[in-house]
């Protein structure tokens, strides 16, 4: 079942990305390294709902 989430940068908390998931293959919350354009560097960005 893919369902669709949203990526927040945990640095400065904005919401950056959109994305779908899996949530067969992924338990818990999705954690990607992203281009932040706020920050201007990689960060972790985390599913929110
Ligand atoms: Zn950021």
């Amino acid at each position: 079942m893919r369902v669709k989430i949203q990526l927040a940068c945990t640095e400065c908390k904005r919401r950056n990305y959109s994305t779908m998931k899996n949530k067969k293959n992924t338990t818990g919350r999705l954690e990607v390294k992203k281009y932040c354009p706020w920050d201007k560097t990689h960060t972790v960005h985390r599913e929110t709902k």
